[in-house]
């Protein structure tokens, strides 16, 4: 049996068509978002939304701040980008260790999970790169 996508007009295989969704179309959203957001776009727009230079700062005068935007910055790359990049790939970009990466990303999500106003402060980054 086969389907018709109405989005991208091509009749489907059930395998290609499962639970009303066609993998076509998927894969070229998926791949429209990643172009949108890149490491480069993340790290802008943190740098954007904190003032903070996230990268370049010489890594044993990092004060707190910076520390925490460039930890939102690694959740966000690991949250946002699909296929999920590895922690050793995020860390690399920013000159660190794939353990510091995991950290990084429970840090932060502790951080929302407890702080209301921190919480908010992600939403707006996240809505502003997937819009
Ligand atoms: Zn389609």
């Amino acid at each position: 049996m086969r389907k018709f996508c109405p989005k991208c007009h091509t009749w489907k295989s059930n395998k290609d068509f499962n639970h009303g969704k066609c993998k076509l179309c998927e894969k070229s959203e998926r791949d429209k978002r990643n172009k949108r957001i890149s490491f480069e776009r993340i790290h802008a727009t943190i740098t954007e939304e904190t003032g903070i230079h996230i990268i370049g700062v010489d890594v044993f005068n990092s004060d707190r701040t910076v520390i925490e935007a460039r930890q939102i910055a690694m959740y966000l790359i690991r949250k946002l980008i699909q296929p999920k990049p590895t922690s050793g790939t995020v860390g690399k970009y920013f000159g660190k260790d794939h353990a510091t990466v995991l950290y990084a990303c429970k840090t932060i999500k502790n951080h929302i999970d407890t702080e209301k106003e921190f919480c908010q402060m992600i939403d707006r980054i996240e809505k502003k790169l997937l819009s």
